[in-house]
């Protein structure tokens, strides 16, 4: 129990102070400016921060919220975005069944065959690495969130970091499951050929298929619409989103994004009487997150309606 907390207030370290460099991204990558090389500083007077300024979410609790050196008041963006990027990285564990004791069980037990079972690391290490890919997919989702929120405009970098995540997975996975797919043709005695050593189980193939299953319908709206019924990042982002989630998931993410996105706009355009222009990122970033944590669980569930 002691040890859970303790992991789990580690991870949540970790997503705040990668939370705030978030804030960085966010900020600079609209107006073009350098990630990496300024120092950061005060919007308004300029002043460079020192070390103790910059402590994710504690300074801005501390400072009360305000400049140490002019007293402006500090955008709520800042704690904001590092609470739910702490949050989210929680919540990536939590979802995935992470605690001290789980952690020795995960799926080290895998089956060969329909009578066989082996006890691996190799999974082990995929499953902790996937809940590793998972967090720094929220990370991406937050800047494309609010970025998109802000400009109307999804970030190519933001799409490009989880194509790379997306990658990963494929090729990781694609290792993992042939490595079993050789072990189940050993103990059958059958030699597997090129395409299945690479193929094995299919579920590498899965990625594949997300990666083109809503994109290209998607895609076509885009182009039918001149670009008017949907923004072409969001193309992209459900392109990369379905490399990493696979084809199920990816269609469970899409119609979670357009159900939150036209309840919510709808909310919006009665309540603060919004405009007519929607920007799709910060609802198909919730839809990705939706069946990253709970996807699974709503394809059991609605698979169970035909058996
Ligand atoms: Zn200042």
């Amino acid at each position: 129990m002691l040890l859970t907390i303790f992991l789990y207030s580690v991870v949540f370290i970790y997503g705040i102070i990668i939370g705030s460099f978030l804030n960085v991204c966010i900020l600079r990558i609209p107006i073009k400016q350098t990630i990496v090389s300024r120092r950061s500083h005060c919007m308004t007077c300029n002043h460079p921060l020192a070390w103790y300024d910059l402590f994710p979410l504690f300074s801005y609790l501390f400072l009360r919220g305000k400049c140490r050196y002019c007293g402006t008041k500090i955008s709520k963006q800042y704690p904001i975005v590092e609470f739910t990027n702490g949050a989210m990285a929680v919540l990536c564990f939590a979802f995935a069944g992470f605690g001290s004791d789980t952690l020795r069980y995960i799926n080290t037990f895998v089956k060969i065959s329909e009578e066989y079972e082996v006890l691996d690391w190799a999974a082990s290490v995929y499953d902790i690495g996937v809940i590793i890919l998972s967090c720094v997919l929220c990370s991406a989702l937050i800047v494309i969130s609010v970025i998109d929120w802000r400009t109307f405009e999804i970030p190519v970098g933001a799409n490009i970091v989880i194509l790379i995540l997306g990658l990963i997975r494929f090729i990781t996975l694609g290792l993992v499951d042939s490595r079993y797919y050789k072990m189940y043709c050993d103990l059958i005695g059958k030699e597997p050929s090129l395409w299945e050593a690479i193929y094995a189980r299919g579920r590498a193939m899965e990625l594949i298929i997300g990666f083109f299953v809503m994109s290209v319908p998607l895609a076509i709206i885009y182009y039918a619409s001149k670009g008017k019924a949907i923004g072409g990042g969001d193309v992209k982002l459900m392109a990369v989103a379905g490399l990493f989630l696979g084809w199920k998931l990816i269609i469970v993410a899409l119609i979670a994004g357009c159900l939150y996105g036209s309840v919510i706009h709808i909310i919006r355009m009665k309540v603060s009487g919004e405009g007519k222009q929607l920007a799709m990122g910060p609802y198909l970033s919730a839809g990705i997150v939706t069946a990253l944590w709970v996807g699974k669980d709503i394809v059991t569930w609605y698979s169970g309606f035909f058996n």
